[in-house]
């Protein structure tokens, strides 16, 4: 496919950065939006993800902050930045559907508020983005700010708790209970903001609520987001 968005920027660098809470949307319509712009795609909190499996089948002590931190610079983590190929491997091993189980996602929190840990991941996260030669879609929850706080576009994807609830329901198939998507969304985001900001937007990150719109005009409205600031 040979669209404008393909070409846009074209031989200039193209830093994307989306940050938002969980189920607003962020993996899918970033997935999109680096395809139709020939873009790499990095999905962050699959990273965090991978370190957490690893502590899980380790047996670490989350509690011990020292431990995690290793775990995370020992890993052997290999993830896929091509937006139509959705891998994550960790000493060679596919993990991408086993970082998606639930233990990984209630005990991620305690991955991502080990500073040490955050740093080694934000040093590689930084790594990915300059391989990519600069032309990337990067989310997570501190991208805008921490990672790539230079960014030619940063936005913030939001939704309502209503909708966010709903979308990850419908994600994981229906099989949670309500208590426990709240526990997988509410709590989980509660606990990431006490180390990163992703509920507001900083100076210069652009918000797109996504509340009442669907897929495709989520997608239209980041790639809206792109042109314009981008075309500066
Ligand atoms: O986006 P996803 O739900 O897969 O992220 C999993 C977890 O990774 C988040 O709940 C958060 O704890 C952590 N994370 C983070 N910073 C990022 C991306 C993800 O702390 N940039």
């Amino acid at each position: 496919m040979n669209t404008p968005d393909a070409q846009f920027r074209l031989g200039k660098s193209l830093v994307v950065a989306i940050d938002g809470p969980s189920g607003s949307g962020k993996s899918s319509i970033s997935r999109e939006a680096a395809r139709r712009l020939h873009a790499a795609y990095l999905d962050t909190g699959a990273m965090y993800r991978a370190v957490t499996l690893h502590c899980l089948e380790l047996g670490v002590d989350f509690s011990d902050a020292a431990a995690v931190e290793r775990a995370a610079r020992d890993l052997d983590l290999s993830i896929s930045t091509r937006p139509d190929a959705d891998s994550v491997r960790v000493a060679g091993t596919d993990v991408t559907d086993a970082i998606r189980e639930s233990r990984v996602t209630e005990a991620v929190s305690a991955v991502a508020t080990t500073l040490g840990a955050r740093s080694e991941l934000i040093r590689r996260q930084r790594q990915i983005i300059a391989d990519s030669g600069h032309r990337i879609v990067a989310e997570g929850r501190d991208i805008t700010t921490v990672v790539a706080p230079d960014a030619e576009v940063r936005i913030l994807l939001t939704a309502s708790e209503e909708a966010r609830l709903r979308r990850r329901g419908d994600q994981l198939g229906g099989t949670q209970t309500a208590e426990q998507l709240r526990q997988q969304v509410v709590a989980r985001d509660a606990k990431d903001s006490t180390v990163v900001n992703f509920r507001q937007a900083a100076d210069g990150v652009v918000t797109v609520d996504s509340s009442d719109l669907d897929f495709e005009q989520t997608v239209t409205a980041v790639l809206d987001v792109v042109r314009s600031v981008s075309h500066q």
